[in-house]
């Protein structure tokens, strides 16, 4: 089920291989962020009903990558509604050429059919669904088009597989990953202003202690990889 953050702002916290969802829900958008692997399709169907939603009402999604745990569920979401798709444009780039290998579908044996981005994001751009502004932070390191999802106002940001609670954060030794990378993620996160609650795309959200999180985060890989 959805837990509610601050008002529009609410996080499905997962128990299995899916990413957490985040869901915005503000004016008439109604945007996921990240969507799972699909398999539990019906959950998340529920879970939007029980916070006055459903599937076919979903306007926009935004992925923090293209891995498959955080993509596929798009695919049977597709065949429910028409959002629009977000993602950055590195990973954006490769899907919208066709170029699919990036979800890891195959590995895991879950391919995922070609589909197209509209909502191509770079660094900076901020999107406005209702009152809600976020603002797209390229964050790679985890992947190449990782990127974090900033809701200044409400001192929130989604950070997808670049930044976990307790200190931990995204392996990066998937194709496209860069140690050295996920290390100045971290650390601008860490030097972030108007960041109180980060909602990460695995495990628990961290609430009110966001920064001094990132910072864990920030020094654990630092240390870890030997880089800074
Ligand atoms: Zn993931
Ligand atoms: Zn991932």
């Amino acid at each position: 089920m959805f837990d509610l953050v601050v008002p529009g702002v609410y996080i499905f916290v997962s128990r299995s291989f899916d990413s957490n969802i985040g869901f915005l829900d503000s004016g008439s958008s109604r945007v996921l962020i990240d969507a799972g692997t699909g398999v539990y399709s019906n959950q998340l169907e529920s879970a939007l009903e029980q916070v006055g939603s459903s599937l076919g009402s979903i306007t926009d999604v935004l992925l923090t990558h293209s891995h498959v745990d955080h993509i596929g569920g798009v695919v049977p979401l597709l065949k429910e509604a028409s959002p629009k798709i977000h993602l950055h444009k590195v990973e954006a780039d490769m899907i919208n050429s066709g170029d699919m290998s990036l979800t890891l579908g195959q590995t895991f044996g879950a391919d995922i059919p070609p589909m197209n981005i509209e909502g191509v994001l770079e660094e900076g751009d901020v999107l406005e669904f209702g009152n809600l502004k976020v603002k797209v932070m390229h964050t790679p390191g985890h992947s190449g088009g990782s990127a974090c999802y900033h809701l200044e106002e409400e001192g929130v940001v989604y950070t997808g597989d670049t930044m976990f609670s307790g200190g931990s954060f995204g392996r990066v030794d998937f194709p496209t990953g860069d140690p050295r990378k996920i290390v100045e993620s971290l650390g601008r996160l860490a030097n972030l202003d108007h960041f109180n609650t980060a909602l990460p795309g695995h495990m628990g959200p961290v609430i009110g202690t966001a920064k001094q999180s990132a910072n864990s985060s920030y020094q654990m890989a630092k240390d870890w990889f030997n880089v800074g």
